[in-house]
């Protein structure tokens, strides 16, 4: 995952759908950023980033849940018709 900040700033953004993505004047790492000295990481690609994940772990829950568990234990599938 990469990590950008504006050259003069101090907030780090990896989720590139976020309104402060930087497009140029920035700084790139690929490894978590530090927080110390002022930098700090950026709320919004923080929550942007949790949206897609938990999307893709219910997906995965699905995909890995086998036919036979859905039919000895059908309270299983409330939970995930809820999400739906
Ligand atoms: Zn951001």
């Amino acid at each position: 995952m990469s990590y950008r900040r504006k050259t003069d700033g101090s907030i780090w953004h990896w989720a590139r759908s976020c309104s402060g993505w930087p497009m140029h004047d920035f700084r790139q790492r690929e490894d978590e950023p530090s927080t110390w000295g002022g930098q700090t990481l950026c709320d919004e690609c923080d929550s942007r980033v949790r949206a897609t994940d938990s999307h893709r772990h219910i997906d995965l829950q699905n995909d890995l849940l086998p036919s036979w568990v859905l039919q000895r234990m059908p309270s299983l599938r409330i939970p995930y018709a809820a999400c739906g």
